[in-house]
């Protein structure tokens, strides 16, 4: 049975905060763009260990400046809990109302161990909870292909049920490009009377190596035909590029008949080929 949703659709967008002053000013001319269709919400990451902080900090507060609906990260794995206060706390003074927390993992460098005061996200979760009530609307991550740490998957949907119950009010998952372990994961989770809504989160592709290298890296799989011919491509990037959107084109469309509560799209700060789908899918358009 495709998950049944109470709740309209959310279409989202994550972005990344960049590293200079000129990337800032090109981030600014994409979220122009992105923002002629109207995403649910613009979600910004944060770097564990506070990595990112102050970049994301600079982030939201432009999108709030321009009245764009906001979703700070917040990871927090390597932060003590007075300091997660403060950021939770300068967020609700922003008035932002929506957050996706987050264990994280530390950059290398940081330590090889957790640190702080928080080994895994229902502990952040909690602790929100605890100190700001339902101030926020929750969004943790899921992965319907598993975490590469986790021992087996059911200890990953035990651990991902944890984090539910500790108030998490939806979910984003991991991005895959096989619509099956999604479903799969849904099944699952409703086995366990885990129902909240789990939001596809999609990566277009445009780029083979940095996909190759991401994939690896968080055990997300591409099949091996789209990945052999992603290689075949070699220097012919519009080629690349376009056979990648009808990949992600078919996803979506499996995914949104099938029943997804909505998309949440990896951007990688780049807006063309997130718009490009989002034209594609037919996807809603401010009135
Ligand atoms: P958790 O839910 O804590 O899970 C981590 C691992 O620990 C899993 O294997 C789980 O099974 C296990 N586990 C969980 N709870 C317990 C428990 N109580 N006891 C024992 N084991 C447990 N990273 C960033 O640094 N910054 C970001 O902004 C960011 N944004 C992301 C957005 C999305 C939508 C997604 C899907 C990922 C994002 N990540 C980000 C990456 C994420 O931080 C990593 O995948 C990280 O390794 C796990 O984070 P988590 O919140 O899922 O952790």
């Amino acid at each position: 049975m495709p998950p049944v949703s109470q709740q309209p659709p959310t279409y989202s967008v994550e972005l990344f905060p960049p590293k200079t002053p000129e990337g800032m000013e090109k981030l600014k001319r994409e979220i122009a763009q992105l923002n002629s269709v109207s995403p649910g919400y613009f979600s910004v990451t944060y770097g564990a260990g506070g990595s990112t902080r102050e970049r994301t900090f600079e982030t939201v507060d432009w999108l709030r400046g321009h009245a764009i609906e906001t979703a700070p990260h917040i990871a927090c794995v390597g932060s003590a809990r007075a300091e997660i206060r403060e950021i939770v706390g300068r967020y609700r003074e922003q008035g932002i109302r929506r957050l996706v927390a987050l264990r994280g993992d530390l950059p290398s460098g940081m330590g090889g161990g957790t640190g702080g005061d928080f080994r895994y996200a229902n502990e952040l979760v909690s602790f929100i909870r605890e100190e700001f009530g339902d101030t926020f609307k929750i969004e943790v991550a899921a992965y319907p292909e598993y975490h590469p740490q986790s021992g087996s998957p059911e200890r990953d949907l035990a651990n991902f049920k944890r984090k539910v119950e500790a108030g998490a009010d939806a979910a984003i998952t991991q991005y895959f490009y096989n619509p099956d372990a999604y479903f799969a994961f849904i099944e699952s989770c409703d086995r366990v009377g885990v129902t909240l809504p789990i939001i596809p989160g999609i990566m277009p592709i445009t780029n083979y190596t940095q996909l190759a290298r991401f994939s690896d890296a968080c055990g997300a799989e591409i099949p091996r035909w789209v990945r052999r011919r992603l290689e075949g491509y070699g220097d012919d990037v519009e080629s690349l590029r376009d056979f990648g959107h009808e990949v992600v084109l078919n996803l979506c469309r499996r995914l949104i008949d099938g029943g997804a509560p909505g998309l949440h799209f990896y951007t990688m700060n780049q807006s063309g080929p997130t718009l490009r789908l989002w034209r594609d899918l037919a996807l809603p358009l401010p009135a």
